[in-house]
């Protein structure tokens, strides 16, 4: 398996049209439907009683709506949106001049926000739970801190990795969301859609076939979309077919049933190197050289659900159907599958 991944070398592209085709609100967003249907009671409440929404964290893998959400909810509670995240706060001054700066009623997204220094979450708390933050100053002996009231503010926290979050900063969200990976009829929704805001014609079997082969992420289905539009203009006459899909999507060299080179190289390492299991998730994520946690909250979610590989009491199993993704015959005894 080469280590060329068509999927993360897409996405970065085309991010001015990124905007355009980000649903507004929270008609517009497809699938996550308790989610939706929860932060629609909330903010109607807030709005209700003419309060800041409850602080919100959003968590899930990347490129499943956190941002999108955070945008829509600022949108929704007709107020504005700082954006900044984890690694780019550096020091507690820095939030001091992001908060000081909010309006009644603004949200302040963190993206990354697993990856605030310590120093910084704790100056977080007491910003988020009575709207005050203590301000240092002078240095040395006649340093004195100075407590400054802040507006009424909604913190929206995004992570993917919601495993390394403290306890204390957890606590302090009143709302919090566990996106999941879309379905293809979902998917299939939102290709139709961003195709029809781009103006490009295409068929249902299309919209389906780069449904099924974005990994269950809707940031992967718009790449997609984008990149089989050049090839429909360049070699056809603009409207996408199923057979111009194929075409392109193979050439992306875009793995028929959405993995990434990551989730192949997970499921070659089981298959070859520990014989289709059992291994253990730490295992596992040293022989492809990613952190346990990694693995088991941005990787190993989806080659579940999409029944690549079973979590046992003694590990991961690859299951037929990864045998049969690879090419490889599952040359084994039966019960090694359950981990007899
Ligand atoms: P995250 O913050 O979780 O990494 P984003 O919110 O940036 O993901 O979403 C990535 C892209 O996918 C955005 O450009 C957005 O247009 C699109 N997107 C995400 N969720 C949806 C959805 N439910 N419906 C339509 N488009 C979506």
């Amino acid at each position: 398996m080469s280590d060329f991944d068509p999927h993360r070398n897409i996405e970065d592209k085309d991010k001015d049209l990124d905007g355009i085709i980000r649903p507004q609100d929270l008609e517009d967003f497809t699938g996550q439907r308790e989610i939706v249907s929860n932060l629609h009671i909330y903010i109607q409440a807030a709005k209700l009683r003419g309060e800041s929404l409850d602080h919100t964290l959003f968590h899930g893998p990347p490129g499943l709506g956190k941002t999108t959400l955070a945008h829509i909810i600022a949108n929704e509670m007709g107020v504005n949106m700082k954006i900044t995240s984890g690694p780019v706060l550096d020091k507690p001054g820095d939030l001091a001049g992001l908060l000081t700066s909010l309006e009644p009623g603004d949200v302040l997204f963190i993206d990354e926000i697993h990856r605030l220094s310590p120093e910084v979450e704790e100056y977080l708390y007491s910003a988020m739970e009575d709207f005050v933050i203590d301000i240092m100053i002078d240095k040395g002996p006649g340093a004195r801190s100075v407590r400054i009231s802040l507006n009424p503010f909604t913190l929206v926290g995004a992570t993917t990795r919601s495993g390394l979050l403290t306890a204390p900063l957890r606590a302090r969200f009143g709302i919090t969301c566990a996106l999941e990976y879309y379905d293809v009829e979902d998917l299939k929704r939102i290709v139709k859609r961003s195709a029809s805001i781009l103006k490009v014609d295409i068929e249902d079997t299309a919209a389906h076939e780069i449904a099924m082969r974005s990994r269950g992420t809707p940031r992967i289905a718009n790449s997609l979309l984008k990149r089989v539009r050049d090839f429909a203009q360049v070699m056809g006459d603009g409207k996408i077919d199923l057979k111009i899909a194929r075409y392109a999507l193979d050439k992306l060299k875009i793995d028929t049933r959405g993995l990434d080179a990551i989730d192949n190289k997970i499921l070659s390492t089981i298959i070859s190197t520990f014989k289709g299991g059992p291994v253990g998730a730490n295992t596992i994520a040293t022989a492809i050289g990613e952190d346990q946690g990694t693995f088991e909250e941005v990787y190993e979610p989806f080659l579940i659900k999409e029944g690549f590989i079973v979590r046992t009491q003694r590990g991961r199993i690859a299951t037929d159907l990864a045998y049969k993704h690879l090419g490889i015959s599952p040359n084994r005894v039966s019960g090694e599958l359950f981990g007899e």
